[in-house]
C-alpha cells in the first residue's frame, strides 16, 4: 500500500518535471520530543512540502516522537527511518552518536535512553542552581512549559529550552547571548554532564538492531579525536553533509570514509525557527540520495543477523 502510494507520488513528480528527480531524504532533525520546534506530524508535512521522498527523526536521547512520525510519513507516502541521536563523550568533548533503524519498540534501549534522561534532569537542577547563585530566577517549571508547550513525560528537555525562558524572562537578548552567558560550554552556569562513551552508544544501538553514525565530526575540532572514536566505537557511518561543516570537511570525512569503509550520511539536523531565526540546517537542505539509505537499510539487516558480533 505505502510503496504503490510511493511509485504514484513519483510518476506525478515525473510528468510535472518531465523528467525523473533523484530522490531525496533528509537523515537529521529534531521535534519537540526534544529540542525542536515542529511536532512530529509537522515534520512529516515539511518533508512532503518540500518534495523529500523521506526523512529520519533523529532526536537527542528519546524515540518518543517516532511513532507519529512513522504514522504521519506512511499516511504521506513516504519512506521513515527511525533514528536517534546519543549525547555522549570523549576526549574532552560532546560527541553525538546517530543511530538508524533499530527497533524503536526495543526495550532494553528505551531502558538505556531513559536512563541518559535522568542524567539529563539531574544536570538541568545543577544548571538551574548555578543560575539562582548568578541571580538569574527560572525555574524547571518555566523551561517545562516550553511557553505553553508542555513537555510530556518521556521528551527530553535541555539547555535551548532554559535558553528560551532566559530570554524572555529578560536575562539575555537571544538566544545566542543566553548561550554566550550563561549556558555554553565555559559560560558561568555551565555543567558539564557525566556521560556514555561514544562506544556505550553504538553498542546499544547495534543491540537494538540498528546502525550506529557518527555526528558532525567537523564540530568536534579534532579529527584525531573523531579517528579515535572510528577505530574504538566503530560506527558503520558518518555523516559527512551537515550545515555546521564547511566544503573542506565534507570532502575531508567522504576521503575518512573511504579510508575506514563507512557509509556516508547527510543531515539538516533542522530544530525549527527559533525567535524567528532557523538554528542549524533548514529541513531539506541537506540531504541523501537512495543508494546511502539502501546501504543503511543493508546494514541494519545484516546487524539483525547478528553479523555485527560475529564479525567483530
Ligand atoms: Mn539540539
Ligand atoms: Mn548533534
Ligand atoms: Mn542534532
Amino acid at each position: 500500500m505505502n510503496k504503490h502510494t510511493n511509485e504514484r507520488m513519483n510518476e506525478t513528480k515525473n510528468t510535472l518535471n518531465g523528467e525523473r528527480e533523484p530522490e531525496r531524504y533528509d537523515l537529521h532533525m529534531h521535534s519537540t520530543s526534544s529540542d525542536g520546534m515542529n511536532t512530529p506530524t509537522e515534520l512529516a508535512r515539511l518533508a512532503a512540502e518540500r518534495g523529500l521522498a523521506g526523512f529520519a527523526l533523529t532526536d537527542h536521547d528519546t524515540a518518543a516522537g517516532l511513532g507519529e512520525a512513522a504514522r504521519e510519513a506512511e499516511r504521506l507516502g513516504l519512506a521513515f527511518l527511525p533514528g536517534v541521536e546519543i549525547s555522549t563523550r570523549a576526549g574532552g568533548k560532546d560527541i553525538h552518536m546517530l543511530g538508524y533503524l533499530f527497533d524503536p519498540s526495543d526495550e532494553k534501549l528505551s531502558e538505556r535512553l531513559e536512563g541518559l534522561r535522568g542524567v539529563r534532569d539531574r544536570r538541568n537542577d545543577l544548571i538551574l542552581e548555578r543560575l539562582r547563585e548568578l541571580g538569574v530566577e527560572i525555574t524547571l517549571e518555566e523551561v517545562r512549559d516550553r511557553g505553553g508547550r508542555p513537555l510530556k513525560p518521556d521528551e527530553s528537555v535541555g539547555r535551548p529550552h532554559m535558553a528560551d525562558v532566559l530570554v524572555r524572562k529578560g536575562y539575555a537578548v537571544d538566544l545566542r547571548d543566553a548561550f554566550d552567558k550563561y549556558l555554553a560550554e565555559g559560560a558561568a552556569a555551565y555543567v558539564s554532564p557525566p556521560r556514555i562513551s561514544p562506544q556505550d552508544a553504538a553498542d546499544w544501538i547495534r543491540e537494538a538492531g540498528g546502525v550506529p553514525v557518527l555526528a558532525h565530526p567537523g564540530l568536534y575540532g579534532d579529527d584525531d579525536l573523531v579517528r579515535a572514536v572510528l577505530a574504538e566505537a566503530k560506527p558503520a557511518g558518518i555523516e559527512v553533509r551537515h550545515p555546521d561543516h564547511g566544503a573542506d570537511d565534507e570532502a575531508r570525512y567522504r576521503k575518512l570514509a573511504e579510508e575506514y569503509g563507512l557509509l556516508t550520511s547527510a543531515g539538516s539536523d533542522y530544530h525549527g525557527v527559533r525567535q524567528g531565526k532557523v538554528f542549524h540546517g533548514e529541513l531539506g537542505g541537506y540531504t541523501v540520495g537512495t543508494a546511502e539509505v539502501e546501504a543503511l537499510r543493508r546494514a541494519a539487516s545484516s546487524a539483525d543477523r547478528g553479523c555485527w558480533k560475529a564479525g567483530g
